[in-house]
This record gives C-alpha cells, sequence and structure tokens, in this order.
C-alpha cells in the first residue's frame, strides 16, 4: 500500500497512473473503516480491475460545527490501511494535518444551494459547505474515473452528484447500498459513540424505515399513513427530523399528499452518545 501524505506525493502518483494509462477508482472518507467503507473500495477495484483504487482517510475540519465531534473522532489509521489493502485499494491519500487541504488566506467555499439546507443541513447548516469544498479539492487533485460514495449519506450523495455535474468534474459517482450490522443498524464510524443501552434503542431507526417499506409494498402512498407512529416509534432519542422527499429534489412531500414518484424516507435521531442518520429508498 502507497501512502501519500501531501498534495505534490499525490499529483506525481496521478500522473504516474496517467503516463502509465491506468484508470483511478477513488473512495473518500474520514477513517475508522468498517464494512460500508469496504464496499466502496470493492466497488472501485471491481470498476478498475488494472488500475488504482484510492482511499483518503481526512477528518475534515470544515464539515464539524463548533460543539460537535471534531476533536473525538475515532482513528485508526494503520487498521484502516490493512483494511483498504485486504478489500483492493493499492494507494492512500492522508493528509499530515488539516493545513494541507486548507491553506492560509481567505476561506474559499463549494455550496450546492436548496439542496444542502433541508434535512442533515437544518440543524447542521455549515455542514455540507464543508463536505462539497474538501471533496471539490479531491475530485481536482485525484480526477478519478469513478468516485465511490455511499447512500448511508444520501443528502450528501445527492448533493455531491449536483456539484459534480454542475462543475464539470472528472469522471463519475457511484452510489452504493447501505451496509447494515446483522440486527440491522446501519453501520457507521459513530456507532463507537454509543452505550450498550443507546445501540439497543437504535434499532428502533432501522426498524420504523423496515415497517414503512412493508407499508409502501402493500401499496401504501398517502405520507400521513407512511408515516403513522414515527414520532412515538422514533423517540428512543431526540427525533431531529423524520422526512420522506422526493428522491431527487429531495423536495420534502406535504403531510396531507399522496406520493406518486421515487421518494427517500430519511430520519435523523439524537443520542447522547451519538446522532445517528438512516434512510430508505421507495420506489
Ligand atoms: P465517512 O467516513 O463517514 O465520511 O464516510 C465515507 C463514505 O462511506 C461516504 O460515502 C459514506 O456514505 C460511506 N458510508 C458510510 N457508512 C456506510 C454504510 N453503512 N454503508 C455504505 N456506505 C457507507
Amino acid at each position: 500500500m502507497k501512502i501519500l501524505r501531501d498534495i505534490p506525493s499525490l499529483l506525481a502518483w496521478r500522473a504516474e497512473a496517467e503516463a502509465a494509462g491506468r484508470g483511478v477508482g477513488f473512495v473518500p472518507t474520514m477513517g475508522y473503516l468498517h464494512a460500508g467503507h469496504l464496499s466502496l473500495v470493492e466497488e472501485a477495484r471491481r470498476r478498475v480491475p488494472e488500475g488504482e483504487v484510492l482511499l483518503s482517510i481526512f477528518v475534515n475540519p470544515t464539515q464539524f460545527a463548533a460543539g460537535e465531534d471534531l476533536e473525538i473522532y475515532p482513528r485508526d489509521e494503520a487498521g484502516d490501511l490493512a483494511k483498504a489493502e485486504a478489500a483492493g485499494a493499492n494507494v492512500a491519500f492522508c493528509p499530515l494535518d488539516p493545513e494541507i487541504m486548507y491553506r492560509p488566506g481567505p476561506p474559499v467555499w463549494v455550496q450546492v444551494e436548496g439542496l444542502e439546507q433541508r434535512l442533515c443541513g437544518a440543524s447542521r447548516p455549515t455542514h455540507f459547505r464543508g463536505v462539497c469544498t474538501v471533496v471539490s479539492k479531491l475530485f481536482n487533485l485525484v480526477r478519478a474515473d469513478v468516485n465511490v460514495f455511499g447512500q448511508k449519506d444520501y443528502q450528501q450523495l445527492a448533493i455531491i452528484k449536483r456539484m459534480h455535474a454542475e462543475l464539470f468534474f472528472a469522471g463519475e459517482v457511484v452510489g452504493m447500498p447501505i451496509v447494515r450490522e446483522a440486527d440491522g443498524l446501519a453501520m457507521s464510524s459513530r456507532n463507537a459513540y454509543l452505550s450498550a443501552e443507546e445501540r439497543q434503542k437504535a434499532l428502533a431507526l432501522s426498524g420504523f424505515l423496515r415497517t414503512v417499506e412493508a407499508r409502501w409494498a402493500a401499496g401504501e402512498r398517502r405520507v400521513a399513513a407512511l408515516l403513522a407512529d414515527a414520532k412515538t416509534v422514533l423517540s428512543v432519542g431526540e427525533i431531529d427530523y423524520v422526512t420522506l422527499s422526493d428522491a431527487e429534489t429531495l423536495e420534502p412531500w406535504a403531510d396531507d399528499a399522496t406520493v406518486d414518484r421515487p421518494s427517500v424516507l430519511a430520519l435523523a435521531v439524537k443520542f447522547a452518545g451519538a446522532r445517528l442518520i438512516d434512510n430508505c429508498v421507495l420506489r
């Protein structure tokens, strides 16, 4: 596994790959890898079997607000590199410090208006601008043929697809299904923050999604009926939002609407240990 620590070595690696005519797959992460992240690495390897698969590990400070978990975000670089290599990555970009990605001077931001204000953006107003900015920097540097993201962060994926298209970035953006624990909990690096009791209560999130999927499969299309008892079932923690939206525009359906297009049910629930998000797409 080749480890790149700064921009000049990243650019030198990219130029070498280009000169050799090797395809590039890219998986950006904040590290502390689990099977969800590794499914993205495996997909990148599947798409560029003979090429380069680059994993980036960067805990991006600009997507955390003051008082969030930037300082305590879990890290295990050595473990991550071993897992990523076993899943098919052959090179990793792990900037030594944040100043490598953010140079001195007036800040530069990339934003996708509208999409970034809803759902998670309502309680984390600067989050997606931080994500878009760092992902833009990485897209410019890596110029991958395929950039692989998870549907676990459904809103993030929608925003990045829009940004990628509108800023004419290279390659394509691919979204991969949510990987879950055997009992249904969506895998997340932040699950490590949960107490045993919170971990148990958190099963209500995926449980509720399965209930709504069953209602949808039975033909229910009324928003109020699909979301009936959401507030009760999800009050295992503090509900941030539970929203049914158009799967593409993320425009929320009104409570009295009847759904006639693919839609995404997304939710966020805060526990003392962690704020968890989950979603399912209804087609
Ligand atoms: P993070 O390290 O949390 O920034 O996530 C890096 C990438 O992994 C993002 O594209 C996430 O959507 C994706 N990811 C995180 N958790 C999962 C999961 N349980 N299943 C699939 N992809 C995931």
